[in-house]
């Protein structure tokens, strides 16, 4: 598998169908693997942020998950051979663990949108065995009964959808103590799958305003700025390069 550095952010290079038979070959192992789907916001904080960093390149399998880091590749010389997105990964995934028998376990989003999202899941991949579901709210003091009950029900998938880089941070402080051979970040992908759409807090429900939240929303504000300055910093890196390369 070969690996390219983004604003010294690891991301390796492979196709969807190659990623599917890595994590087939992680769950064999039995061995517990993280696994990170990075986006170019998440590749910016992390190039902001060596904790973030270290976290991303200690990973077992980096996918370029959105066309900022496909073009960011491409950009420094050293392309990616396909896009592998946190959700496309996941459906590819539960393809693959409905004929091979993979037990899933989903943790993260609002109470109930995980449940909902396993039974989705068990209607469009006739089969698959998700093993258990649980909210991303818990408390510090509920944790040691999640952890406990991940480990009574083993399942080979662990998907966390807490957002990054919550669930980055999660996934690398727990991943010896649950030994769940595959965890992934996935961010919302369950409110995808479960067809929810984050509500506004209810005094501006109530306004009818929450069109006007949704396009002022400030994370996607700043989510929406995270983008040039990623694409400035990496041209920044590719022309130091191409200056490293002449003298
Ligand atoms: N979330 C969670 N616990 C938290 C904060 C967020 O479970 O403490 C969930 C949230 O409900 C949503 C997801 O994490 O389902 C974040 O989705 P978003 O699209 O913001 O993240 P991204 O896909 O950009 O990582």
């Amino acid at each position: 598998m070969l690996s390219r550095y983004i604003l010294g952010n690891r991301v390796d290079s492979l196709t969807m169908d190659e990623a599917v038979d890595k994590i087939a070959e992680f769950i064999k192992e039995g061995k517990p693997h993280h696994i990170v789907t990075m986006n170019a916001e998440i590749a910016y904080q992390a190039y902001n942020n060596p904790q973030l960093q270290a976290v991303i390149n200690r990973a077992d399998l980096v996918t370029a998950d959105g066309s900022g880091i496909v073009w960011a590749a491409k950009k420094l010389g050293k392309p990616v051979k396909e896009r592998v997105t946190g959700i496309d990964l996941l459906k590819a995934l539960a393809n693959e663990g409905s004929k091979r028998g993979w037990r899933f376990y989903l943790y993260g989003a609002a109470p109930g949108v995980a449940a909902k999202a396993a039974k989705r899941l068990e209607q469009d991949y006739v089969g698959i065995k998700v093993v258990g579901t649980k909210n991303g709210y818990i408390s510090e003091r509920e944790m040691p009964a999640l952890i406990k009950d991940i480990k009574g029900v083993k399942p080979d998938i662990l998907l966390v959808g807490l957002g990054a880089p919550r669930q980055e941070y999660w996934i690398a402080r727990h991943l010896e103590e649950v030994q769940v051979p595959v965890m992934i970040g996935v961010g919302g992908s369950f409110d995808v799958l479960a067809g929810v759409v984050p509500r506004a807090p209810e005094w501006i429900q109530r306004l009818n305003l929450e069109w006007l939240y949704r396009i002022v929303k400030f994370k996607r504000f700043k989510r929406a700025l995270a983008l040039p300055k990623f694409m400035l910093a990496v041209l920044k890196e590719a022309r130091q390069e191409e200056q490293e390369k002449g003298s």
